[in-house]
């Protein structure tokens, strides 16, 4: 059976981008898919201290595998959900890997170098993450890891590390897929960009200061619906859907289809040509906040117990699967 991987970062709340860009997609994959693959969700808490280290990371944990609850994750037996850090074979695979990567492929890695930038001093996690990423997916025998573009070479690097070790010890590793086929099993031609309220030239970041910029997923849904209704358009006084003339009325249409599952060109075709403004943000406002409300009364009915419960028996599987790979490798090297 193949292997989906996915990870989710434990570190702050959730923008509307966040969800239809990211969430959404992600557990649209994993239900169209665990009948007949093994879907591996995981926090990646041990990546997150490379920078986050403010207390609250059991609590971020508990609260992004609710997120994905509440988002619609269907469970079944195919599904798995674990912390990285309570799987130590990640550290250990990890280091062996350490010791086949080079510093010359690794100090390649355009996000170790983006991240380092202009720094004095910054932590080896940073550098040496990539490799921690490689373990996690090899671990598991992963093929399909849902990833933005930022990450791709990532996967290029697992691949190499895992094509490299197979060369010297034979088939020990499954090679995940290169990233063409990753963009083709994601189903992601295009992707989907949420712009900010305010600003529709920009995309809806959570870093951003701005409130009315962007809407949280715990916004009160009245919150919400009013940030919908100050959002920029523009004075054309005519609903079109051009992101580059119209980016503002655009993004409330792509808001629309996105959060009533209604296509796109259905929407454009319904709101074309019409010169109420206002009539469209009210539509657009109701239906991000009965969306809200929905998904925090799904969200409140999670109990940290439930998650607690579905981490124990994720990590039961996950220490067995990672174990006996690990255990190939170590058997590799002479360790065992
Ligand atoms: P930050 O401002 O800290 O960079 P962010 O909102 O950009 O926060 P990230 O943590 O960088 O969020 O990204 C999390 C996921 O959400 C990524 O998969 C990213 O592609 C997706 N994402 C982020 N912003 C948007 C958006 N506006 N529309 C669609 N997807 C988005
Ligand atoms: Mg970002």
């Amino acid at each position: 059976m193949k292997t989906i991987l996915t990870g989710i970062r434990a570190n702050s709340e959730l923008t509307l981008g966040n969800y239809l860009g990211a969430l959404l997609p992600m557990v649209r994959l994993a239900n169209k898919h665990s009948k007949e693959m093994n879907v591996n969700i995981f926090v990646p808490d041990l990546h997150s201290i490379i920078s986050d280290v403010d207390g609250n990371l059991h609590a971020n944990t508990i609260r992004s595998l609710k997120y994905y609850l509440a988002s619609g994750l269907e469970l079944n037996r195919n599904v798995h959900i674990y912390r990285q850090s309570h799987v130590p074979a990640h550290s250990e695979l990890c280091w062996i890997l350490n010791c086949i990567a080079t510093m010359g492929e690794m100090g390649r890695m355009t996000q170790y170098k983006e991240k380092s930038e202009g720094k004095a001093s910054c932590n080896v996690g940073i550098f040496d993450y990539p490799v921690l990423m490689a373990a996690d997916i090899l671990l598991y025998s992963a093929q399909y890891i849902p990833l933005g573009e930022d990450q791709f070479q990532h996967i290029e690097l697992t691949r190499n590390l895992a094509m490299r070790f197979n060369n010297r010890f034979g088939e020990i590793f499954v090679v995940p897929e290169n990233t063409a086929e990753q963009v083709k099993f994601m189903e992601v031609d295009q992707g989907i960009r949420i712009r900010d309220l305010l600003n529709p030239e920009k995309k809806m970041s959570k870093s951003t200061k701005a409130e009315n910029s962007k809407i949280m997923l715990d916004d009160a849904p009245e919150k919400a619906a009013k940030k919908i209704m100050s959002a920029t358009t523009d004075s054309l006084g005519k609903v079109k859907f051009d992101m580059w003339g119209q980016p503002g009325i655009s993004n409330l249409l792509v808001i629309e289809s996105l959060v009533t599952d209604v296509p796109l060109d259905d929407v454009v075709a319904k709101w074309s040509g019409d010169t109420r403004y206002g009539e469209l943000k009210k539509q657009v406002a109701s239906s991000v906040s009965t969306m809200l409300a929905e998904f925090q009364e799904r969200l409140a009915a999670i109990s940290d117990e439930q998650v607690l419960t579905l981490l124990e028996e994720g990590e039961e599987y996950a220490n067995k699967i990672a174990n006996a790979k690990l255990l190939e490798v170590q058997k590799a090297f002479g360790l065992r």
